[in-house]
C-alpha cells in the first residue's frame, strides 16, 4: 500500500491531481475516470473542473480496488452493495421525502449518483455527506445493518 507517502497530510484536504492519485493507487487514469462516471467515489472538482484526491479519497479507492480484484466484486456488485446503505435512516429523512426518492426505492446505485432536488437531503453536498463519508467498505456497511438491526 502506498498511503504511507502522504501521511503528512491531513486526510480530507483535496491535494492530488488525478495522475498523481492514479499512480499512488497503481491504476491507469482511464480506471480512475471510469469509477467517477460509475459512481464509486466524488472527486473533488476545482472550478475548472480538475479533479483533486484527498489522502481519504485514495484510501475509499483502495478499498474499491480490493474488492474487485480480492473479493471479485463486479462495479454493478460494489454500487449493489452501496445502494443498501439506508441512507434515509442516517439522515431521519421524513417519510414524505424518502417515498419519493429512487435511493430509497432502488438497488442498483448509490444514493450519491441520484439527484435529489426536493429531497431532504437536497441542500447537502454528498461529498460532505456522513452517508458518503461513513460507510466505504463493506465491513462497515454490515456493522452498520447489524446496529440498526439490534444485533
Ligand atoms: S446527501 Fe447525498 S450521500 Fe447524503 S444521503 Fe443524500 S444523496 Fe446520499
Amino acid at each position: 500500500m502506498q498511503t504511507s507517502k502522504m501521511l503528512e497530510f491531513s486526510d480530507d484536504k483535496p491535494l492530488f491531481p488525478i495522475s498523481t492519485a492514479a499512480k499512488l493507487l497503481d491504476i491507469s487514469v482511464h480506471t480512475l475516470r471510469m469509477y467517477e462516471r460509475e459512481g464509486l467515489f466524488i472527486p473533488f472538482k476545482k472550478k475548472s473542473s480538475q479533479r483533486l484526491f484527498s489522502k481519504s479519497d485514495i484510501e475509499r479507492i483502495e478499498c474499491i480496488r480490493k474488492a474487485i480484484k480480492e473479493s471479485k466484486i463486479s462495479i454493478n456488485g460494489i454500487r449493489a452493495i452501496y445502494s443498501l446503505i439506508p441512507c434515509w435512516e442516517i439522515k431521519h429523512c421524513a417519510k414524505k421525502s424518502r417515498d419519493k426518492c429512487p435511493a430509497y426505492w432502488e438497488h442498483t446505485q448509490p444514493c450519491w449518483s441520484y439527484k435529489h432536488e426536493g429531497n431532504d437531503c437536497e441542500n447537502q453536498k454528498c461529498r460532505e455527506c456522513n452517508v458518503y463519508n461513513d460507510y466505504t467498505d463493506c465491513g462497515k456497511i454490515k456493522n452498520l445493518i447489524k446496529t440498526l438491526s439490534g444485533k
